[in-house]
């Protein structure tokens, strides 16, 4: 059985091992120890060529979304190849300065609720560009760089009022949402910036929602885009940078045929149509499609249990490790590590120890059977997984590693009880 899309393999004996690349994902369970999350390095490189051949011959910049994976030595590999970044806060704006100085000019820094300080730092950063999403941010980013005696480039990020079929909580691109300006109000806030002496127009962002697998959507906000565009050349405010937000998705289904370079083909062949006879450059902010695919979860089976006609596999992972599925109702492929020769089917749900009951990664799943002490590997958690990892019910984080080849590497270290505990005190 071929694994579409991923890193992650059958091979070894028989073909009965599960393999990040070129290393046994049961080897890095023992060294390691579960829940672990692993990377292939050679995945993440592929989808960043994917990009590079699909926009050959158009200026641009694939500015990474830091908030799908911020692990530094993610960040450090992806500058290596030459990206930029989307930052959402100050934190994520460290973490590009740790990884890769040299990459603080390639950041676009979006989001709804910009910090005077985050400004300020961002500002000092020299950082490419402000995708601003309201009056009073333009307002308060003017004041900032005044302050600074700087001028801050900025972009809008317009709210398109496009909707983009994916789940609710991960659309952002109809009024309705909190997110960008509306086109109505973008061209008078665009005077306003040109007025000013400490700000710069520079660009124009959109970003329509995540998980999107059909190009459509983002050809329609592109084609509004691209009107004002031409509307603010003509009062000779001249926009440098389109850009075009993250949000292309992937199949979580191992049973589906996927081919992301196809769907990226598609997707490029839309963005290059509506950017036709446009001289200036193209950015890009994907997140999930560079890093979901590249990544596993590791869990051990701790107990399986009935109840009633319910069989419950309860792992070592939980809700805290990976909440996709508590959240977002999202499907994970959860497959063995080793798998045996007379697998039997069973029909079971896979849960964590927290105490909650959306506490699961998968609901009636039917799987070869697992018993204790199984380890189990939760593809496509590359993204949005550690980055949304939480400490609830004083669960400590998992480690990270990341796999080149036949090589692994500690990328994070499972953090300690002590890490936890450490900013509390006693009164
Ligand atoms: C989250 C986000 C992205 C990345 O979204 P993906 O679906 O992971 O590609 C890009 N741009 C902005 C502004 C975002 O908020």
């Amino acid at each position: 059985m071929r694994i579409p899309a991923r890193n992650f393999q059958y091979g070894g004996k028989n073909g009965a091992e599960l393999a990040c690349e070129k290393v046994p994902l049961s080897r890095l369970a023992q060294t390691y120890g579960t829940p672990l999350y692993v990377y292939s390095a050679g995945a993440i490189r592929e989808r960043m060529r994917m990009f590079a051949a699909a926009f050959q011959g158009v200026r641009h910049t694939v500015c990474y979304s830091v908030k799908a994976n911020s692990n530094l030595s993610i960040l450090q590999l992806l500058a290596g190849l030459g990206a930029g970044f989307d930052i959402v806060s100050g934190g994520e704006l460290e973490r590009v300065r740790r990884s890769d100085k040299k990459a603080l000019k390639r950041v676009v820094f979006s989001g709804v609720g910009k910090a005077a300080a985050e400004m300020d730092a961002a500002l000092a950063a020299g950082i490419l560009v402000f995708n601003v999403e309201s009056a009073a941010e333009l307002d308060l980013l003017e004041a900032r760089a005044r302050a600074a005696h700087k001028v801050a480039p900025v972009a809008l990020r317009v709210n398109p009022d496009v909707f983009a079929e994916t789940h609710p909580y991960i659309s952002t691109g109809l009024h309705a949402h909190k997110f960008g300006v509306p086109m109505s109000e973008a061209r008078a806030l665009y005077r306003l910036a040109s007025r000013s002496k400490h700000l710069l127009p520079t660009g124009i962002s959109v970003h329509i929602g995540s998980q999107i697998q059909n190009a459509e959507p983002f050809g329609q906000a592109l084609r509004r885009v691209r009107e004002l565009v031409t509307d603010l050349a003509a009062e000779n405010i001249a926009l440098r940078y389109i850009d075009a937000g993250g949000g292309l998705g992937i199949s979580y289904r191992i049973e589906e045929p996927f081919d992301p370079q196809a769907l990226l083909a598609q997707y490029a062949r839309v963005v290059r149509a509506e950017l036709e006879g446009f001289d200036g450059e193209l950015l890009l902010e994907p997140g999930r499609f560079v890093i979901a695919q590249a990544g596993a979860l590791l869990a051990q089976v701790l107990y399986v249990k009935r109840n009633g006609s319910k069989t419950f596999v309860v792992t070592d992972a939980a809700m805290n490790d990976l909440i996709r599925p508590a959240l977002y109702q999202a499907h994970h492929a959860i497959v063995p590590l080793r798998r045996r020769a007379k697998d039997q089917a069973t029909v079971v749900d896979v849960v964590g120890p927290v105490c909650e009951s959306g506490d699961f990664f998968a609901r009636d799943r039917s799987m070869p059977e697992l018993t204790a002490g199984d380890t189990v590997a939760i593809l496509d958690a590359g993204a949005y997984g550690m980055a949304q990892s939480s400490n609830y019910n004083t669960r400590t984080r998992p480690a990270e590693v990341l796999v080149d080849g036949g090589k692994h590497k500690l990328i994070r270290r499972r953090e300690t009880l002590r890490d936890l505990l450490g900013p509390e005190m006693l009164r």
